[in-house]
């Protein structure tokens, strides 16, 4: 089969590789029909996600067909649509029993697939855990609407719940890529009193406020004075920070109210540093990332009821054998790219 494979650093290679077999009675083999490239593999492309293994299938993000499963996989069953979770977790450990899934202690544990273990970006994959790593897609959901359930949704989804969301308040949403996009989808289902969007790049400001006309956007130089005019509370009641540069780091401390919190969703490059006797007295609580991703059920039955719909997102579609050209188009941020959804034909 094809699979677009991580060679060295620098360099994803489409290649030809045997399809994967079933090697635990909790596994499963789904036939791939679409999956999706994220930034999180542009990292790994450039050798800053320590724990990827050269040689494995990239790509976390898709959705396929149930080809096989173990004598253990209860929750599926073959022929079911299904979206693929980003983060293998066992379900039964201390972590996973309270929703922490993220830090399942099972040496797959946590994001496995497309880093440490072969991923989406192929015609077929293996899902250990399958049980907690499948979820049925309901009838009336294309795989278009499903595609981003089992990473960027089930990101920008778990970042909303976390931030203790109020009526009244006001959220700050760093960042409009993908993800940040996602996180604003699920702020809204919060209700809060007002969504403002700090974005740099002109385009996704443009989609902002074409998709959600009801948001506040702006451009980062104008922020603070959009923050000061808009909150009475000497800033946002609750910042998601979902850029992840050095200048937004800062500003998510600097944007919110006292006693506020600040979700960091965003994955840093370097270390970031707080300056702490400037903040003494804001009594800010952080909260920082990554995904919890155990609500794929719940992101499911939202999107069938038509409460999320993230298919504006795709703005590009290719088909596998085309991908080395979808990442080429992606990692340049080339023709106003949002998210690209391979296709497996
Ligand atoms: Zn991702
Ligand atoms: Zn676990």
């Amino acid at each position: 089969m094809l699979a677009c494979t991580y060679k060295k650093t620098g360099n994803f290679e489409l290649t030809e590789k045997n399809k994967p077999q079933l090697l635990d009675t909790k596994d499963a083999i789904v036939k791939i029909t679409m999956s999706s490239i994220c930034s999180s593999d542009i990292h790994i492309k450039h050798g800053s996600v320590a724990k990827a293994e050269l040689g494995i299938t990239v790509g976390h993000e898709m959705v396929g067909i149930v080809e096989s499963i173990g004598s253990d996989v209860k929750n599926v069953k073959v022929g079911d649509r299904v979206t693929v979770n980003v983060e293998t977790f066992c379900g039964e450990c201390f972590f996973c029993k309270k929703g922490f899934v993220n830090n399942c202690t099972d040496k797959n544990g946590g994001w496995a697939l497309g880093c440490r273990i072969d991923g989406g970006q192929a015609e077929y994959i293996r899902v250990p855990y399958a049980n907690q790593g499948l979820n049925k897609i309901p009838e009336t959901v294309s795989d278009e609407q499903a595609l981003f359930v089992g990473d960027i949704l089930a990101t920008g989804f778990w970042a909303a719940k976390i931030s203790e969301i109020k009526e009244d308040d006001t959220v700050l949403i760093i960042g409009a890529g993908p993800t940040g996009i996602c996180t604003l989808i699920c702020t809204i289902l919060k209700n809060p009193k007002k969504i403002i969007v700090c974005e740099k790049n002109k385009a996704r400001r443009d989609f902002i406020k074409r998709y959600y006309p009801n948001v506040i956007v702006t451009e980062p130089e104008n922020c603070i004075n959009i923050i000061n005019r808009e909150c009475e509370r000497g800033g946002a009641d609750v910042v998601i920070e979902v850029a992840g540069v050095e200048e937004t780091f800062q500003m998510a401390w600097m944007a919110a109210r006292p006693n506020a919190i600040v979700t960091i969703v965003a994955l840093y490059n370097k270390p970031m540093s707080l300056p702490l006797p400037d903040m003494y007295g804001k009594n800010l609580t952080f909260k920082t990332g990554g995904v919890d991703a155990c609500d794929c059920a719940e992101i499911l039955s939202l999107i069938e009821k038509g409460k999320i719909d993230t298919t504006p997102l795709i703005t590009h579609k290719y088909q596998l054998k085309d991908i080395e050209k979808a990442y080429e188009i992606f990692e340049n941020k080339q023709e106003n790219v949002i998210k690209i959804a391979i296709v497996n034909s």
